[in-house]
């Protein structure tokens, strides 16, 4: 059973995605890892943001070991990792990791902007996880604050403004929904109802034996 979670950042996504993997035994990729990683692993060899093919190198180079969960999870990272997952070079030099992961026997559960739609079409479940831009706002800020990031509650919502439009207007693997997901709206959900809510959407797809 391959599971594709998508959705917009701070939505709840990730928290979700760990959950339902737990539940359902299955294997987890958080696909934005590798994005952060791509534009940390650059930004500390002096790659340009814009330079396609050296970043496409880099990505197809990434040892996630090589990197502490505080060094991804910065603003900076998410902005940067917003900005290179632009490029069609470097989505596709991590295309093929990401594929193999979602078909390994036994399935698998990842996370990200574009399985439904790129990495796994074939998925048996899709959810898309979304809140209203505030509220993610509030989330993202709180999180931030714990890494030690001084960052204001508005600096924030706005980051997350710019990068829902860098994400969902990029010409190449757009974050967009997939036609047959389902969507959560977790803006006035705590994050047990959320999980519960996705735990039975995709009992619900399921059991109506969703497959696309
Ligand atoms: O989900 P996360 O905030 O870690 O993702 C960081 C960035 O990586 C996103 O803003 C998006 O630009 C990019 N991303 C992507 N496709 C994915 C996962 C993440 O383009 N499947």
């Amino acid at each position: 059973m391959i599971i594709a979670i998508d959705g917009t950042t701070a939505s709840g996504k990730g928290t979700i995605a760990k959950r339902l993997a737990a539940h359902y035994g299955l294997p987890h990729m958080d696909t934005g890892r590798l994005y952060r990683a791509t534009a940390v692993a650059a930004l500390k060899e002096g790659v340009a943001l814009d330079d396609e093919a050296r970043l496409a190198d880099v990505a197809a180079a990434l040892d996630l070991n090589d990197f502490d969960e505080a060094e991804l999870r910065t603003a900076d990272a998410g902005k940067a990792a917003s900005k290179v997952s632009a490029l069609p070079k470097v989505r596709q030099a991590l295309f093929e990791l990401q594929r193999a992961f979602a078909t390994q026997s036994g399935g698998a559960l990842l996370d990200g902007r574009d399985i439904g739609t790129v990495i796994a079409p074939d998925a048996d479940v899709k959810l898309w996880v979304d809140a209203a831009v505030a509220q993610r706002g509030q989330r993202r800020w709180k999180e931030l604050s714990g890494y030690g990031e001084d960052v204001t509650l508005e600096q924030v919502i706005q980051q997350l403004r710019e990068r829902d439009q860098r994400d969902q207007n990029r010409a190449n693997a757009p974050a967009k929904m997939a036609a047959d997901a389902v969507l959560i709206d977790t803006t006035d959900l705590t994050i047990e109802a959320a999980v519960e809510k996705a735990l039975a959407a995709v009992e619900a797809a399921l059991a109506r034996g969703n497959r696309t």
